[in-house]
């Protein structure tokens, strides 16, 4: 099985990027051939400064390594690194109508925030899918905001084996059944129910574009600043405290064990303690839980060329899967 996922190096990572994305990363290291990658291209959507995307690229690898990804078992790459990606966008942006973009939820949801729209937002999900086809993906483990556009992945995939392999039929994809396989395989989305959607500390999606979050390797100080800044209602400190749309209590009962987490709902519902006391117990959490990461982190930031041979090596693994696929294309397309 092969496993294919990636995160943009818009900023530095967050709970949300790693409940919702990056946990399952590592579960999955050891089901399969597993690629993750760093879209730095898909960050150009939203970092204009070189150094900063430098930096930024680099943190997101460190940070990969830091929580656990096992360079040895899952191939770690930056996207830019393997120039095929951007072969494979132009090539299936030929098959792809203008309407699934305009009607994609992610570049309606960033336009509404008032996100200026330029041609590199619109054509994102083009460039994933592009990322996800070109080494013939099983499975891709995303958070909730992504089943979209893995879906519009599956019917692109589908389009260009229908235009260019003949006998391809798509009750058929894999030629199972007499029909021809597609020169793309269908990728399935792998989204954590439960911890589909991490909220912000505002309450909306955490996102490192929204300024909401809290994250993973800040420092000490800026950790507690923004959990003490999870927003709350003006429950009276003697009241029980309203379980819904508090993000709160979605962030405790994401990290909690489930035993500490009937203690925390029965406080919670009994009232006397005020949302202090609550985002105390958050931060404890948070640290119990990171604290080891956090502290690798630091020992690989003071190793920049480990790092950097980590994604080298990385980089020319992925290429070669990718330059196979895209011979196929090549083929296929005749060009
Ligand atoms: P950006 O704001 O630049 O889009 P992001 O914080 O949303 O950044 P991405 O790089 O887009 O991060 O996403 C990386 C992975 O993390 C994806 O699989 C995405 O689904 C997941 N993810 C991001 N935010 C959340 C969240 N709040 N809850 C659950 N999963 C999330
Ligand atoms: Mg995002």
């Amino acid at each position: 099985m092969r496993i294919l996922s990636g995160i943009q190096s818009s900023g530095r990572l967050h709970l949300g990027n790693y409940y919702g994305a990056i946990r399952q990363f590592l579960e999955f290291q050891d089901q399969g051939e597993a690629l993750y990658f760093i879209a730095n291209l898909h960050a150009l959507t939203s970092v204009r400064d070189g150094d900063r995307m430098r930096e930024l690229t680099q943190d997101v690898a460190v940070s990969y390594l830091a929580l656990g990804l096992d360079p040895a078992r899952a191939i770690l790459f930056r996207q830019s690194d393997v120039p095929e990606h951007g072969e494979l966008f132009w090539i299936l942006g030929s098959v792809v109508p203008l309407s699934d973009l305009k009607n994609a939820h992610s570049y309606k949801e960033k336009v509404e925030r008032g996100q200026n729209p330029d041609f590199g937002l619109f054509s994102y999900p083009i460039l994933m899918a592009a990322d996800i086809l070109i080494y013939n993906s099983h499975v891709v483990p995303v958070g909730q905001d992504q089943r979209q556009h893995l879906e519009l992945a599956r019917d692109w995939a589908t389009k260009f084996n229908r235009a260019y392999v003949p006998g391809y039929r798509p009750d058929d994809p894999e030629g199972e059944r007499g029909g021809t396989p597609g020169v793309f395989r269908l990728p399935e989305a792998r989204i954590l129910e439960h911890t589909a959607v991490v909220p912000g500390t505002d309450g909306q999606k955490m996102s490192k574009s929204y300024d909401n979050t809290i994250e993973l390797f800040g420092t000490d100080k800026a950790v507690r600043k923004a959990i003490m800044g999870i927003k709350t209602d003006s429950t009276p400190v003697e009241d029980p405290k309203p379980l819904d749309g508090n993000p709160l209590y979605a962030l405790l009962k994401l990290m909690a064990a489930p035993a500490d987490l009937e203690e925390i709902h029965r406080r919670w519902c009994a009232g006397g303690e005020g949302y202090g006391v609550f985002k105390q117990n958050l931060l404890d959490l948070f640290h119990a839980t990171f604290d080891v990461a956090r502290a690798r982190h630091a020992e690989l930031c003071k190793d920049p060329g480990q790092v950097e041979e980590v994604l080298r090596d990385g980089a020319s693994r992925a290429r070669a899967l990718a330059g196979e696929q895209m011979a196929r294309v090549r083929r296929a397309t005749g060009v």
